[in-house]
């Protein structure tokens, strides 16, 4: 029976697009599935890529497969990351035009992993000269520091993401690698102060308790033992068996010195994370005052304005500021951190370049219990679910239907109703949020609760305790509230959520910081800084808006897009559960699917006319005509193509090869 099956059947098919049944789901995720037990993680839908997690080392990232993809046509080989890589590549480099790949998928799915294989295979593939190289090794090396510092074990991956990244790789007309830009978003801060059962705290600070230097470990003060610090403990797993924090710290302090890092710079930036008060070069008793009082400015009648009056917290509250100073010292120095990055990799050279982008954030989430964060998280990723629906379904549907083709609209869910709910002006989440933050001392998370159940307890895709009935069999804890997302449901406990937005920092601790000897802080901390009498932006209200600076930025450049998709939960390899809960949407389109071989001018007159004796040298009928001839003598079957009023669209990647190789001959 084995021996029976073709190897379409065992290996799958590796563009969906050519899949008779491609408009069916399951026949999606069966095509995946075959391929994924073939260890073939990769397949297309159209020039879409889509990655399965294989939670193993494939023998496929090595210089010899970087080599085979460089400069081949897209759909010759067998899907690959690097075919998506050198595609763009080439695009840009002929089209001189700007592109992003815009890589997504829950946590754990392999984000990450993907956008490193982009950069990697850049780095081997570019051209190379001395100056060249040295750019490309400070590109390469960012990684292991960033993600030192802003990734961490979560429950759904060792190495998650806790901070978004997009990254600018600048390319010269040659194709060299000239310089870089890294735009970081909405570091999760709070787990510097806190980690749930199974996580842990940022990586860096267990690299360097297990692989700091002796010396370093004596000047800092710190001893070799997670265990001693309250911090890093509190998710009771300081040690993760896929991790060797000992090695990592190595990698990192390589790589900070190829980035321009003076050892004076790494060793302050080991007391910033290490988050030590006794190490912030503060004397003992300004930072005990620091945090263990209020500074207050009186400014009632009967003490003579300006007067300063030093109040003390309660225990509670000390323990608040010491947090809310722990998260603002490590917050800030990540984006210190992402600046230096940024100077090291900066292009001086002002002439013409033209940039691939890399966007890599923090995937989708669900715990047991979602708190701020997760909404943060699960916010952005609705947001750019709705781009990827702007940019593919929706323009190329739009664009079927004003070449005048015909074909069958593909149902397909448009979230912006979820985006909606959550930032739409004044009745959206975010805007309840930010008005309960304002009202300090009357609002409490549970009136945040009621004004949502009050202003949008209609809405289809939110649910509370009281509405729970009505909407979903499933009940809800009465603190909870459950956004129904377009990646699935999320009940997210309500507590904290004010106080994680208002972010709140004494200004007590903030003028403490500015007296520390340590140059990063205080550069973090400068006097320069508006003092807290004017509102800060809330968080959340921060991250909306660099969000939409995000959108701004990625609209402006051509998309690509790599599908990350996590097999099962175990993160085991092997074990395919692989389904659809992700609702990955699946751009079936009914009709036709590769687009646009360019212009009907185009293709007849100028690229493809010496290919039919009857469009060559020259032809003088309309240009609809001229292609209608041309792909008569091409022998194109009629299922292959489409005329649209101006474009011509090719179902079958390879016919169109096949008309580009004769066109080469
Ligand atoms: P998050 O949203 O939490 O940041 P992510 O999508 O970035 O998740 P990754 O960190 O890229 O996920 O992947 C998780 C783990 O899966 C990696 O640490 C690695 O062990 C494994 N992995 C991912 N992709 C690959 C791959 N192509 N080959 C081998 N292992 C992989
Ligand atoms: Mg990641």
């Amino acid at each position: 029976m084995e021996a029976s099956l073709t190897a379409r059947d065992r290996v799958g098919i590796q563009d969906f697009v050519l899949l008779d049944a491609h408009t069916s789901e399951t026949a999606f995720l069966d095509n995946l599935r075959k391929r994924f037990h073939e260890n073939l993680i990769y397949t297309y839908i159209g020039t879409l890529l889509v990655s399965v997690n294989p939670y193993r080392e494939l023998d496929m990232y090595s210089k010899k497969q970087m080599d085979t993809y460089m400069g081949v046509n897209f759909f010759e080989l067998p899907p690959h990351i690097y075919a998506l890589a050198d595609n763009v590549f080439r695009t840009m480099l002929s089209e001189c035009n700007n592109h992003f790949i815009l890589i997504s998928g829950e946590s754990g799915a392999g984000k990450t992993e993907a956008s490193k294989k982009v950069l990697q295979f850049y780095a081997v593939s570019c051209p190379s000269t001395k100056v060249l190289n040295n750019v490309r090794d400070r590109l390469v090396l960012s990684n292991p520091v960033l993600e030192a510092f802003g990734n961490a074990k979560t429950l759904k991956n060792d190495n998650s993401s806790r901070f978004g990244k997009y990254m600018d790789i600048q390319f010269d007309h040659q194709g060299g690698a000239v310089g870089g830009h890294i735009l970081s978003y909405l570091l999760e801060k709070s787990r510097v102060v806190h980690q749930n059962h199974g996580e842990r705290n940022f990586h860096i600070f267990y690299q360097l308790v297990e692989g700091g230097e002796e010396d370093l470990l004596r000047w800092l003060g710190l001893e070799r033992n997670c265990q001693n610090y309250n911090y890093l403990v509190q998710g009771n797993c300081t040690k993760v068996s896929s991790i060797n924090d000992k090695n990592d710290w190595k990698t990192v302090r390589k790589a900070l010195s190829v980035i321009d890092f003076s050892e004076g710079d790494t060793e302050n930036l080991s007391v910033c994370s290490s988050s030590v008060f006794q190490l912030l070069g503060i004397p003992a008793q300004v930072l005990q005052q620091g945090l263990t009082h209020r500074k207050i400015e009186a400014k009632t009648e009967e003490v003579i304005y300006g007067t300063t009056v030093f109040s003390p917290f309660s225990v509670d509250h000390a323990v608040y500021a010491r947090d809310a100073l722990a998260k603002a010292i490590y917050g800030r120095t990540f984006n210190w951190l992402v600046n230096r990055i940024n100077e090291s990799l900066a292009n001086k050279d002002s002439s013409r370049k033209t940039v691939i982008g890399l966007l890599d954030i923090y995937g989708f989430e669900v715990f047991n219990v979602n708190s701020f964060e997760q909404f943060c998280i699960n916010y952005c990723n609705e947001k750019l679910q709705q781009l990827f629906i702007e940019l593919t379904l929706k323009s190329e549907q739009e664009e079927y239907k004003l070449e005048g083709i015909e074909w069958e609209p593909v149902p397909y869910f448009n979230n912006k109703i979820i985006c909606d709910l959550v930032e739409a002006k004044h009745k959206g989440i975010i805007s309840l949020l930010d008005e309960e933050c304002l009202r300090p001392g009357e609002a409490t998370d549970l009136t945040f609760l009621e004004k949502m159940e009050e202003k949008i307890g209609g809405h289809p895709h939110f649910v509370t305790h009281k509405l729970a009935d009505q909407k979903t069999r499933k009940t809800l804890e009465r603190g909870d509230f459950r956004l129904l997302h377009y990646a699935g449901e999320v009940t997210y406990c309500v507590v904290g959520f004010l106080d994680k937005n208002n972010d709140l920092l004494y200004r007590n601790g903030k003028e403490v910081m500015r007296q520390s000897k340590n140059t990063i802080i205080r550069l973090c901390f400068p006097s320069t800084e508006p003092d807290s009498k004017r509102r800060p932006e809330t968080v959340v209200t921060q991250f909306k808006s660099s969000l939409v600076g995000l959108t701004d930025i990625l609209l402006s450049k051509e998309p690509w897009y790599v599908r990350c998709i996590k097999p099962n939960e175990a993160k085991q390899p092997g074990e395919v559960l692989i389904k659809n809960r992700f609702s990955i949407p699946i751009p079936v389109y009914n009709e036709i699917k590769i687009i646009i071989c360019g212009t009907l001018k185009l293709f007849c007159s100028c690229r493809y006319k010496p290919l039919c004796p009857d469009t060559w040298p020259n032809w003088r009928g309309t240009a609809a005509e001229g292609v209608r001839c041309l792909i008569k003598y091409l022998g194109y079957r009629s299922d292959e193509y489409k005329m649209g009023r101006t474009k011509i669209f090719i179902r079958h990647p390879k016919t169109l090869f096949a008309t580009e190789d004769a066109f080469q001959v």
